[in-house]
């Protein structure tokens, strides 16, 4: 909690212009077990794609081999790959409780980048070396397997490959992360070959944001989160996918029927699956409750930052996405789009202190008040040569994401449940783990692979002892 303080005050020392922190945002806890709705308007959503509403049929499907819940990133490359060079595929139906991707995907920070190094030494201590190396090296692929498929499928969504630049602004936090990355460097872990590290007047130098004490930059992309997704639907439903939006799942039977087939009730009437995908995220405990206190919604917040186009005073050109580190957990994470706008998103040092504000909170159809004011200025403040550029706020939206107590992802099999998937819990970092998740996890439903056998890291197996255990790190300020 200190840590959260201290880099608020840190914040506010930087700008003048900042009001101190309001009280907290009230609790809206969601009165919904699925999305709520009429959710805040993200940048991505401003140009709708024809499927966004879309209903193949109009009504729903009595039966199908997969059912698939949710069209976030997570549904949608299931979707494609359970297709993808598949010369007899299952019939597939996708259920979306709102418009299609219109989740975290469609509200994210648009920033593709794999951890190579700042969680490796958490989770070699958590997990140990291998696993650790595994889950950083899986992360690290998935850079190069999205754009492999955006070129394979020619996906129009400004992906854009690049160097992520992490920048810690504290000093004995600059420190810490130095110390642990020359041990990762000493032990030759493989994913830090791609990390080139530098520090004080260097590390500003390189990065351009003021007071930079330490950087690190490594291989990673940017996207148009929607478009990608909404293209791979419209992959699928070319290649007959029933795709219905504006469904909620309201539940799921508790046990197959006597045909072997799950039943997926919504307020349009049943379906029955052979099989289920959860691809639901942060909402999957509302149908699946062991998953309760495993994968607990939180709620995070994001903008866009336009810039004058006929400013005097052009800014330097952000080629690099962004991590600005305040302190440990507390950060801000950026994008530079190709129009020379910027995402960012983070804020926390405005309302992380109160859970209540974020833990298990379904509510995106609100701002989180106390950080919109965050973002105003924030190019000005934070980087060298934008003073004058004129950057001025121009969005702000909220999104749930789908944080879990052990920190990692649960794939695979549901324990004691038959037939049934979860590809969820990325923990605010879906990005880069998603399109090869759906890959492995595809194998397994399609062909009845093993989990092993899918290449997904041993550590992101959804198991019963997972779901027994106690722990949750959620709350201690979870670092990225
Ligand atoms: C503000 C914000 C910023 C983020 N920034 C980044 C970033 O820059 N980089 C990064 O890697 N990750 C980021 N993330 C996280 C990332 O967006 C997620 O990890 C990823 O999008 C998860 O994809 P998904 O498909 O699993 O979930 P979602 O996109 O949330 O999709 C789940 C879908 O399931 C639907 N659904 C849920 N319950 C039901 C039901 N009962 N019936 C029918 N449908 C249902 C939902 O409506 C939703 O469309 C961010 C998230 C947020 C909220």
């Amino acid at each position: 909690m200190s840590q959260i303080l201290q880099a608020r005050d840190r914040l506010e020392q930087v700008s003048n212009n900042l009001a101190p922190s309001e009280s907290s945002a009230s609790p809206d806890h969601a009165p919904y077990p699925y999305p709520v709705p009429n959710p805040t308007a993200p940048f991505w959503r401003t140009e709708l794609h024809e499927l966004d509403s879309h209903r193949s049929t109009a009504e729903l499907p009595a039966e199908t081999d997969v059912l698939i819940i949710g069209a976030g990133f997570s549904g949608a490359a299931m979707a494609y790959h359970l297709l993808d060079e598949n010369p007899s595929p299952p019939s597939i139906c996708i259920l979306e409780a709102r418009e299609a991707c219109s989740g975290a995907t469609g509200r994210n920070g648009g920033h593709l980048k794999p951890d190579v190094y700042f969680q490796v030494p958490k989770y070699t201590a958590l997990f140990g070396a291998e696993a650790a190396n595994e889950v950083a090296a899986f992360e690290s692929s998935q850079v190069y397997a999205v754009k492999e498929l955006v070129e394979k499928e020619q996906i129009d969504c400004e992906f854009t490959l690049t160097r992520a630049v992490d920048v810690c602004l504290d000093a004995d936090h600059a420190a810490k992360c130095k110390a642990e990355f020359m041990e990762l460097r000493r032990r030759n872990v493989p994913s830090v070959r791609d990390v080139f590290f530098a520090e004080g007047k260097t590390a500003e130098d390189i990065s351009g944001v003021k007071g930079a004490k330490a950087a690190f930059t490594f291989t990673a992309g940017h996207v148009w989160p929607y478009k990608l997704v909404l293209h791979l639907l419209q992959l699928a439903v070319s290649r007959g996918v029933n795709l219905q939006t504006h469904t909620p799942v309201l539940s799921v039977s508790p046990a197959q029927d006597d045909d072997g087939y799950w039943v997926a009730s919504t307020p349009r009437g049943s379906i029955r699956a052979r099989k289920i995908v959860y691809a639901t995220n942060a909402y999957t405990a509302s149908l699946a409750p062991q998953y309760r206190e495993k994968i607990v919604p939180v709620k995070g917040i994001c903008s866009r930052i336009a810039v004058p186009p006929n400013t005097n005073r052009p800014p330097p050109l952000l080629p690099n996405t962004y991590s600005l580190r305040y302190a440990p957990g507390i950060y801000d994470y950026q994008i530079t789009r190709n129009d020379g706008s910027i995402v960012i998103g983070g804020a926390k040092p405005y309302f992380w202190d109160e859970p209540r504000n974020w833990y298990g909170v379904t509510d995106d159809a609100t701002l989180i008040a106390p950080a919109v004011k965050h973002f105003d200025g924030y190019m000005q403040r934070s980087f060298r040569g934008w003073e004058d550029s004129g950057a001025k706020l121009d969005r702000v939206w909220t999104g749930i994401m789908g944080y879990t107590s052990d920190l990692m992802p649960h794939i695979g099999g549901v324990p004691n449940k038959p037939n049934q998937f979860i590809m969820g819990g990325f923990n605010g970092h879906g990005m880069p783990l998603i399109c090869l998740t759906a890959k492995g996890l595809a194998k397994m439903v399609r062909d009845g692979a093993a989990f092993e056998d899918t290449g997904i890291p041993r550590v992101f197996k959804t198991t019963q002892a997972r779901l027994d255990s106690d722990v949750n790190f959620i709350l201690e300020s979870k670092p990225q």
